[in-house]
């Protein structure tokens, strides 16, 4: 059947044809097109006069077209047009192919038809082409309009230009994607909850403790273990707009090998519900979200206890030590005391006149006797030079630990520190002990020096670079400096050019010193510097004993 061919005018066909569509919606018709058709059909039932009826299939937005039962085109109307490109004159008596762009798979083809021709309608979406060449996703049902002996007809065709929405749908897809491989690769849990406790999103870092914990909700367990470590349920802390940061919790995870440490933080939210009744909801809270993270830190707090372990031991050894010292000194006053008495008593006899030489050789045996008896538990007692293993060193790191030491003593001297880190150095085998002391030791001197020389401005300057493959660190003060003829002196041991020399034994540099050889480097002071004392240091890998 084409235009030409029919004797019903095209207002009149689309009336019936939709009256007659209405009588008798086919199975499967979706309800809303029969609404929404109905409303164009009257409120009240009756059936619009035909004319009404047409001028409202007109207007409506959506593109309807009504083709005999080999889909050729009878009637277009104006949005049809509109989406189309096409004016009804160029596609009445040509078959709806004329829209397709071929990227349609013929299955989908096959199946619209197979349904519509059983008499049903058929919903789905095809890929289709304007006039101008434009693709567009056409979101279409296809009812068929049967005669009063029950034969298609007609089919009413009604479209919309979905493109849109698919692209909108594929920006979301993208953004979840993204969103995803992002929450993925990050190293700590994170998870969304709603009010529930319900579990909305969660990342890689979730699902792998939750096969560690062998199928347990790794969620439930950490809300247990702030509930009772931490003394607050996340989610009733968020229902009350209340947040947190870095609560720290342990969890017991089987074949762990002890506990696992996570600090937990958490923001609390509202979502709107994306549905049409919230449309205008600028005045609705919306549903409550709590985003949890979870760090597991459970390497640095091992760090933390093997640290505090380590200091507790070494407290032990310092307190072992004094005590052995006290002991062997208390050994060695006691025994020095009897060649003291011995001497005094000669002492006594010479006076007296009554010592002769035999007698005195005698005398003066004993107290060598003594004396070195004294002098071997003194040597006993004297603590052996502790050995440290060679571990690798951040020179910067440990000047950064000394600098942080002295800080307060720093801040009491008035002292202004410029500290010139190089920003890169190399790391090197050396004695992390000895090397701070011997940092603490400079720092100490340069302190000191500031301190005696009384002036108002006073600055300290620790600077680190490269030096060819060593590393070169200068303390540099602005106090006395050491007289061009004492600098090589002040290396001696149990020098001391110190105008206060209590607690200070003269042993400084001369360790120091030691420290430096240890190291395959050298320290000198910079005879160039005349504005106070300048000590450059080159420290190279620590030299196998
Ligand atoms: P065709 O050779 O037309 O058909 C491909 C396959 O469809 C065939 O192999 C066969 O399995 C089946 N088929 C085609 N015609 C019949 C028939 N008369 N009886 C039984 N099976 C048949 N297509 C679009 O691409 N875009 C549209 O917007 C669109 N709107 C339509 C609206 C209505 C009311 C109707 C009835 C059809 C509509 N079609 C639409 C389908 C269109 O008629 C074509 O079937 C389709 O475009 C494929 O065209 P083709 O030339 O690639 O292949």
């Amino acid at each position: 059947m084409t235009s030409k061919g029919s004797s019903e005018p095209a207002q009149q066909l689309a009336a019936n044809t939709l009256a007659a569509f209405l009588a008798a919606p086919p199975p499967g018709t979706p309800p809303e097109v029969i609404e929404a058709l109905g409303l164009i059909g009257g409120e009240s039932g009756e059936p619009l006069p035909p004319r009404l009826f047409f001028a409202a299939v007109e207007q409506s937005p959506v593109a309807i077209s009504i083709t005999n039962a080999d889909a050729i085109i009878l009637y277009a109307n104006a949005a049809f047009e509109a989406l189309t490109g096409y004016t009804r004159a160029e596609v009445v008596g040509k078959n709806e192919s004329l829209l397709s762009n071929n990227a349609t798979p013929s299955t989908i083809y096959r199946q619209l038809w197979r349904t519509i021709k059983n008499k049903r309608t058929w919903t789905g979406t095809l890929v289709n082409r304007t006039k101008a060449g434009g693709d567009y996703l056409a979101e279409l049902t296809i009812s068929p309009v049967l005669d009063q002996q029950g034969e298609i007809r007609y089919f009413l065709g009604m479209h919309r230009d979905v493109t849109q929405l698919h692209e909108l749908e594929g920006a979301l897809r993208q953004q979840k994607a993204r969103v995803e491989t992002v929450l993925d690769a990050a190293p700590i849990l994170v998870v969304l909850l709603d009010g529930d406790g319900r579990v909305l999103l969660d990342n890689r870092e979730c699902k792998k403790l939750q096969a560690e914990l062998q199928g347990s909700e790794p969620i439930d367990l950490l809300r247990a273990a702030l509930r009772k470590q931490a003394g607050f349920d996340p989610l009733e802390a968020a229902l009350n707009g209340h947040g947190f940061k870095d609560v720290e919790v342990s969890l017991e995870i089987p074949g762990a090998g002890g506990p696992r440490w996570f600090a937990c933080s958490g923001t609390p939210g509202h979502e709107l519900e994306p549905s049409a009744r919230n449309f205008f909801g600028h005045n609705t809270a919306g549903e409550l979200r709590l985003l949890l993270l979870a760090n597991d830190i459970t390497a640095r707090r091992r760090e933390i206890e093997r640290a505090h372990l380590e200091n507790l031991r070494a407290r032990l050894a310092e307190q072992q030590l004094s005590h052995t010292m006290r002991e062997a000194l208390g050994a060695a006053i006691y025994q020095i005391q009897g060649p003291l008495n011995v001497i005094h008593a000669a002492s006594q006899m010479i006076k007296g006149g009554s010592a002769n030489l035999t007698v005195l050789s005698g005398t003066l045996e004993q107290i060598s006797a003594a004396g070195q008896k004294a002098l071997e538990t003194l040597e006993a007692a004297l603590p052996a030079q502790p050995r440290e293993a060679g571990l690798v060193v951040n020179v910067n790191a440990l000047l950064r630990e000394v600098l942080e030491l002295e800080t307060d003593r720093l801040l009491a001297a008035g002292i202004v520190v410029d500290w010139q880190p190089a920003h890169v150095l190399p790391e090197f085998n050396g004695h992390r002990t000895q090397l701070r002391s011997m940092f603490k030791l400079l720092i100490d001197n340069a302190i000191q020096a500031l301190n005696e020389s009384g002036k108002t401005h006073r600055e300290l300057r620790v600077t680190t670079r490269v030096v060819e493959s060593a590393v070169e660190v200068v303390i540099q003060d602005n106090g006395p400096g050491i007289p061009a003829e004492q600098r090589y002196e002040v290396f001696e041991p149990f020098y001391s050019g110190w105008r206060h020399r209590r607690g200070r034994a003269g042993m400084g540099l001369a360790l120091a010193q030691e420290i430096v050889n240890l190291h395959g480097g050298s320290i000198e002071i910079d005879p160039e510097y005349l504005d106070g004392c300048r000590v450059r240091l080159l420290l190279t890998a620590a030299i196998d004993e």
